[in-house]
């Protein structure tokens, strides 16, 4: 299997909620490597260029909120973003997250233990996690610039945003 990279982001219910340290103790013990940390204040444009396949989602509008921590109660409104590498690092990582509804979440998963579904519908499942390894470069470039990272693998001229060198931008 290939050595990868992907993108896992804390979401606001898992700050708030103090989860931090299981989620990364989760990864470490799957034998993932952690590569790059950032803490990030999510801006509208980063929070809708990250989601911007689900934009005609009808969870769309109320995901970006979540996602920007307008329904938690945080300082900063941040979430945690890491990168992980690893072999075969983004179906490991999906697999350690669980699926993507907490109630169809194995028990044994972080979203299985620790996420849950509000009264309104949304899903509050602690972490994300890139779907496959294309997004896992789109979005790691989106939040990361190259120097951020330990060992970037995945070529910077390559950006599929475009938007790599000023990554960073986009988390003011
Ligand atoms: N989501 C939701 N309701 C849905 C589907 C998704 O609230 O019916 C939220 C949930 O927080 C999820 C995020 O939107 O993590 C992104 O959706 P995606 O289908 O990409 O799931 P993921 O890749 O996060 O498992
Ligand atoms: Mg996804």
């Amino acid at each position: 299997m290939a050595i990868e990279q992907t993108l896992v982001l804390i979401k606001p219910d898992g700050m708030r909620r103090g989860l931090t340290g299981l989620v990364l103790d989760r990864l470490e013990s799957a034998g993932l490597q952690l590569v790059a940390t950032r803490m990030v204040k999510v801006s509208e444009e980063l929070a809708r260029e990250h989601y911007r396949d689900l934009k005609d989602k009808p969870f769309f509008p109320n995901l970006i909120e979540y996602i920007r921590g307008k329904f938690h109660d945080l300082k900063h409104n941040q979430v945690l973003a890491l990168v992980y590498e690893g072999e075969g690092a983004v179906a490991l990582t999906r697999k350690v997250a669980g699926a993507t509804n907490p109630e169809d979440a194995a028990p044994n998963t972080i979203r299985g233990s620790f996420g849950r579904v509000t009264t309104k519908g949304q899903f509050e499942n602690v972490i994300h996690a890139s779907g496959n390894v294309g997004d896992a470069e789109r979005e790691i470039k989106l939040w990361f610039t190259p120097d951020e990272i330990l060992q970037p693998i995945y070529p910077t001229t390559s950006a599929s945003n475009g938007k790599s060198a000023g990554a960073k931008a986009w988390a003011k």
